[in-house]
């Protein structure tokens, strides 16, 4: 692996090593079970206490209003089932971007009576507040809308969108995966009242996620058992897992605001890097609200062999992907997140996305932007004559 350039963070990120340490303890000497009264499952319900009071403090939280769960895939699942409608029926408003987790999750309810609204998106992949407000019907007891989506890294207006839902009397959830440790999320000022989270998407361990519940919100559990979790969430809880949430959520908080600079600052020269040296290479999504080491880009009249492009970058050690990893399975099947966005199924199978994270540097990103120009050379040698296009004119038919 080593000389590789790993530019797919929003895929999962490398466990931070102060991470690792944290955890370490719990795989080897404290084995505890934290049910267990005897020191061993005392010292591990210490570490499982600590670390939820971490967790909860990156979303200025209480620590009783974090459950844990097996993923961010499980979070969301629990939100969406473990909150019921008053009456047999409902009507939920979700947007037509979600990830897989809450669409699918969705489905699931539609099948089983639940009405739904998936909201449209701009050009940009964001949600018009006024779209939320007027899908609103009387029977709507939930809306889920993504904090930042996974393909094109823009960020919603959960703030506005939680209000509008309050004001409403319905209950507001939103998967925060790909934000979270990234973006502030300040729930003493964000009326939302249920936010799933990743550790592995924050330099944490994978299989390990979270659900913040407000306090006051009754949620049903999914998983039965011997009531860990305060009955949320039954099963043995994953202390070492758990235990490196707590502190990848810590280091995440601690270093948000500089490592926002950094990576904005180092994605912009990607992608003046990457403009200069790939012709008709344009960006994807909106250039200001969006994650700050998120760029998604696609290549004019090339975007139906990013298939073939991305295999000869990884085969030159560059990390990077199509869209969603949980969607590489339907590789050259054009994104229901660009089609949501307006483009034709042309284009939309062009997307390339390329994340940047913690230990990310501007070497890398030197030597990735030269990779890219080799490919785009040895794939299409006639293309470096054409002029560039710009982001713009993508939309302009
Ligand atoms: N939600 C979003 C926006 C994601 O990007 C992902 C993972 O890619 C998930 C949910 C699922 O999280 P996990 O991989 O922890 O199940």
């Amino acid at each position: 692996m080593s000389g590789r350039i790993y530019f797919d963070h929003s895929a999962t990120t490398p466990v931070d090593p102060r991470v690792l340490n944290a955890m370490m303890p719990f795989l080897e000497g404290c084995f505890g079970n934290p049910s267990s009264m005897h020191r061993e499952g005392r010292k591990a319900r210490e570490a499982v206490e600590a670390a939820r009071a971490q967790v909860a403090a990156l979303l200025g939280a209480d620590a009783a209003e974090i459950v844990f769960t097996g993923s961010g895939t499980e979070a969301d699942n629990l939100a969406l089932l473990g909150v019921r409608p008053p009456a047999e029926k409902g009507h939920i408003v979700t947007s037509s971007i979600e990830h897989a987790a809450v669409l699918e999750t969705c489905r699931y309810l539609e099948r089983r009576g639940i009405a739904l609204t998936y909201l449209p998106v701009d050009q940009e992949g964001i949600i018009d507040p006024s779209d939320v407000q007027a899908a609103l019907r009387p029977d709507t007891y939930l809306v889920s809308v993504m904090a930042a989506n996974n393909v094109v890294g823009t960020i919603q207006p959960i703030d506005e969108l939680a209000r509008i839902t309050k004001q409403h009397g319905a209950l507001f959830h939103t998967d925060a995966v790909q934000a979270a440790g990234k973006i502030p999320l300040d729930v003493s000022r964000c009326p939302v009242d249920l936010i799933a989270l990743s550790a592995h998407k924050l330099h944490g361990p994978k299989g390990i996620g979270a659900l913040y519940v407000r306090s006051g919100v009754e949620l049903s559990p999914m998983v039965f058992g011997g009531g860990q979790e305060r009955g949320r969430r039954s099963a043995t809880e994953n202390v070492a897992g758990i235990v490196g949430f707590g502190m990848a959520a810590e280091l995440a908080r601690q270093g948000m605001q500089g490592e926002s600079l950094r990576l904005a600052a180092l994605r912009q020269h990607l992608l003046h890097g990457l403009q200069a040296a790939v012709p008709g290479l344009y960006l994807i999504g909106d250039p200001d609200q969006r994650l700050h080491g998120h760029l998604s880009v696609g290549i004019t009249g090339h975007e139906s062999e990013v298939g073939a492009f991305l295999k000869v970058l990884d085969d030159c050690g560059v990390a990077v992907s199509a869209g969603s990893a949980c969607s590489a399975h339907q590789a050259g099947a054009p994104s229901s997140v660009l089609l949501a966005m307006g483009f034709d199924p042309e284009r939309a199978r062009g997307l390339i996305r390329i994340t940047l994270g913690r230990f990310s540097t501007r070497d890398e990103v030197d030597r990735a932007v030269a990779v890219f120009a080799d490919a785009a050379a040895q794939l299409w040698p006639t293309a470096q004559s054409r002029p560039h296009r710009i982001a713009t004119e993508v939309f302009a038919n």
